[in-house]
């Protein structure tokens, strides 16, 4: 059926921690998570954090332990790499000299070593185990007692054990309740990037906005176009999510599945297959990663002004009207 090998919690041993103690770098979205998981699954946390952090006082009311980078690294056997992206080059300078060998770096996230933005000791062992969910969800299911998936993949090796110890951190965080399936830092970076860019993020958008402009300018009213083009959108990706593609045909009318069936391929067509190729080679050959690194050291002008230009279009205003109208909002 599946070509992946998914891993479950008796397939953990947690054993592998019981003598460590694990560095979490960061207190964001993942690393508040992973933090108070593991310190409630027993194991042993030191947060690490700036002098000048904002996080420290969350992470201390949380009751645990907070010290600089560099000091919780010292400290640590396993050092998990929780700040964004694009700062954990230069967290990984500040941290280099104080991993021994045998020690374990830990990402979330293949990004900076498949493109080589970090090049590890050749001492340590270099896992990934990365939820594939949102940081507040990976607190609240452990919370729940239940699981959110994730992936394990493993870089480099040199203490034989890089594997149990990744197994057992994703079982801490609550993973192997629902099931960690085993992957690469190449397969986990290109599919994530490709997944953000050409569907999930960039993709659904730009379908989701082309059709809103296309209802406006033949003159339908922007409420109307924003129900149909952004709102139902939930309706419809929630029945996705349940049961597939199927499930969704099978729940709408007869007349909307024939007409997806029909029209849907006509405007999601063979173009837009080739864009999405390039894209996915942009993502293989690192054209897009040499891109988002140049664009961040130069202090990120395009980034800002595209984000400016999205905030600005006209399906913004009609939403927050909308949203300010009806309930559906409020959780
Ligand atoms: P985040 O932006 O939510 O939090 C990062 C934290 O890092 C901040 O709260 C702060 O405590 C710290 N920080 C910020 N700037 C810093 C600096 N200059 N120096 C030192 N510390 C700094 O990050 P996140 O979304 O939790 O991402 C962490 C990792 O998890 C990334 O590798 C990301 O790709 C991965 N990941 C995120 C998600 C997600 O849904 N957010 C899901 C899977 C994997
Ligand atoms: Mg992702």
């Amino acid at each position: 059926m599946t070509d992946a090998t998914i891993y479950y919690d008796d397939d953990a041993d947690s054993t592998v921690l019981d003598d460590k103690t694990v560095a979490v770098l960061g207190y964001g979205s993942q690393g508040h998570a992973h933090a108070q998981n593991l310190d409630e699954s027993g194991v042993d946390v030191v947060v690490g954090l700036r002098e000048d952090s904002s996080s420290r006082s969350a992470a201390e009311s949380d009751g645990l332990d907070v010290a600089t980078p560099r000091q919780a690294a010292e400290q640590a056997d396993l050092v998990s790499v929780l700040v964004p992206d694009t700062v954990q080059p230069a967290v990984y300078e500040e941290i280099q000299d104080v991993l021994t060998p045998g020690d374990t770096l830990q990402f979330a996230h293949g990004f900076n070593i498949h493109y080589g933005q970090i090049e590890p000791k050749e001492s340590v062992n270099v896992t990934m185990v990365a939820p594939k969910s949102p940081g507040h969800l990976v607190r609240r299911n452990y919370e729940n007692d239940e699981g959110t998936p994730g992936l394990l993949a493993v870089y480099q090796d040199p203490s034989g054990e890089a594997h149990d110890i990744g197994l057992a951190y994703a079982k801490a965080i609550g993973c192997t309740r629902a099931g960690v399936v085993e992957t690469s830092f190449r397969e986990e970076t290109e599919t994530d990037l490709f997944g953000e860019q050409a569907v999930l993020c960039g993709g659904v958008t730009s379908l989701v906005k082309q059709g809103y402009e296309t209802l406006v300018e033949a003159g339908y009213s922007r409420e109307m176009a924003y129900f149909e083009c952004l709102n139902e959108l939930k309706l419809i990706v929630d029945l996705m999510y349940e049961g597939g593609n199927s499930e969704m045909w099978d729940s709408v009318s007869d007349t909307a599945e024939y007409g997806g069936l029909t029209r849907g391929d006509r405007v999601v067509d063979e173009h837009a297959r080739e864009r999405m190729e390039e894209v996915l080679e942009e993502v293989q050959d690192g054209t897009f990663a040499k891109e988002w690194i140049t664009e961040n050291q130069a202090g990120r002008p395009s980034y800002k002004q595209l984000r400016a230009a999205e905030k600005n279009h006209d399906i913004e205003d009609v939403g927050e009207d909308l949203r300010a109208l009806f309930a559906w909002g409020e959780e």
